[in-house]
């Protein structure tokens, strides 16, 4: 799979290593695991305060190696332009006498009205684009903004500084892909980006749990903002609307900005897609076992008896509160090991066992909001192997986090949703005007033909009308 930064690829380069040795013991190590009923919470009302998208990604910041430009000694007299990249701890008077330029004709530009906040912060990475003749500037430029450069010119009567607006053109792009593998690589092959793929993720991480509900065949379709420059391609801007098919049902989303200027996703019909709980509490590109079909997951949830459901993942991933809530529960607690309890309204309560230890400030009382990191994963307790024990409770009585019904926020309402009609009916339309595909039911298409996948089915965790007493031991 592709990752964008090695933080997230190392631990999964270990963790595989570490499949290997685990999935021969698998079962062995299921049956290990003793997991019993959490304790009857009383939960508390929980403050239903929106929660940001959840797992937001900082945006990469690979600084290029700086250029160091060659001294300026040679070819006296001749006119030349070097584009400098701006290295660690470079300012304008370092790269000035680094490449012996007049050092009064900075002092001269930085005196020019207005260009000197503009020039003076510099960040590694930046480029200034310099002229100069016989180490006299005859022309410096530095992008101030990605639509807006800083031209500074020399001529007869001193330098002159300009602003030069150069705007940017959003295209609209839908794409669609079919996993085979993973949704990274689905992506690829369909030129969409690990970015947008993410978003896509974070737009139906209510609906979907994508560390274990992804299927071969499930497809999703993106419509996207790019973003090009003089005809160039820049980056890629909002995913203003998608679909995802998985196992058979189609998702939809599409993007919204309501009165308050607050941007989310909704269904076509003006519900929210942000729900009380996320399907999965890690972040799926963090889990090692992501995405692969084909593979049983190394930890068996078919355990006669097992109360929650496990996510496989290196030590040390954040585990992400599922909702709003208020901690009831936080320590050491037989089997579970390390385990946060949260109660959250309506008398559900969410577990989370094993982890290796708390996040910061975590203790009893506190208020959590839903994404916000409560632990990282470990193998305390009954467990051989890290992963995340993951339980999701309505009145003490145990339901399949996967699969449990979710409330969400109350759809939006006449004026808003007139509006949000409007605008997002030709994204609706963008989305669903892709070739015709049939969708295949459950059990159809055109994997029919292979065996049921033990991947999911046995994945799912056994619902509370199959437990048994002494199933829970
Ligand atoms: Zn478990």
């Amino acid at each position: 799979m592709r990752r964008k930064t090695s933080e997230t690829f190392k631990p999964s380069r270990r963790f595989k290593v570490l499949l290997t040795c685990l999935v021969p013991c698998a079962a062995a190590l299921g049956a290990a695991c003793i997991y019993w009923h959490a304790a009857r919470d009383t939960p508390g009302a929980a403050a239903a305060a929106p929660a940001p998208l959840i797992y937001p990604r900082a945006a990469p910041t690979a600084v290029p190696p700086p250029v160091i430009a060659p001294a300026i000694a040679q070819q006296a007299s001749a006119e030349s332009t070097i584009e400098v990249i701006v290295g660690r701890n470079d300012t304008l008077d370092s790269i000035f006498r680094r490449m012996a330029l007049d050092k009064s004709d900075l002092a001269a530009i930085r005196n020019l009205p207005g260009v000197r906040q503009s020039l003076d912060f510099l960040k590694p990475g930046d480029a200034v684009k310099l002229t100069q003749k016989d180490g006299e500037i005859k022309e410096l430029s530095r992008k101030v903004s990605e639509t807006q450069t800083l031209k500074v010119v020399r001529d007869d009567a001193g330098f002159e500084a300009k602003i030069i607006n150069d705007p940017v053109e959003t295209r609209i792009r839908t794409a669609t892909a079919t996993i085979d593998a993973s949704l990274f690589q689905a992506a690829e092959a369909a030129n969409i980006s690990d970015s947008v793929a993410l978003k896509l993720a974070n737009a139906f991480a209510w609906d979907i749990d994508f560390v274990l509900d992804i299927r071969d065949g499930d497809r999703f379709t993106a419509v996207y903002e790019q973003i090009f420059q003089d005809g160039k391609y820049l980056r890629d801007g909002e995913l203003l609307a998608a679909e995802f098919l998985n196992n058979g049902k189609v998702y939809r989303a599409v993007r919204f900005v309501n009165d308050a200027g607050d941007a989310g996703y909704y269904a076509p019909n003006g519900t929210p897609m942000r729900k009380a709980f996320l399907r999965a509490p890690v972040e799926f590109t963090r889990v090692s076992s992501v995405f692969n079909p084909h593979r049983l997951h190394p930890i068996l949830n078919l355990i006669r008896g097992h109360m929650g459901t496990d996510y496989a993942a290196a030590t040390g991933t954040p585990v992400h509160a599922a909702g709003d809530g208020r901690v009831s529960f936080a320590g050491r607690r037989g089997g579970y090991g390390n385990a946060v309890i949260l109660a959250h309204s309506n008398s559900i309560s969410t577990l989370y066992g094993h982890m290796s230890r708390f996040a910061k400030h975590i203790r009893v009382g506190l208020h959590v909001r839903q994404g916000d990191v409560i632990g990282y994963v470990g193998m305390t307790g009954l467990a051989t192997g890290p992963h995340l024990h993951y339980e999701y409770l309505i009145n003490g009585v145990h339901k399949n986090p996967q699969t449990v019904h979710l409330a969400g926020a109350a759809p939006l309402r006449a004026d808003a949703l007139q509006k949000f009609r409007v605008v997002t009916a030709p994204l609706l339309a963008d989305l669903t005007q892709q070739p015709p595909q049939a969708i295949p039911a459950p059990g159809t298409g055109p994997l029919a033909s292979e065996p049921p996948r033990l991947s999911q089915d046995l994945l799912r965790i056994p619902g509370p009308e199959s437990l048994s007493i002494a199933s829970i031991n």
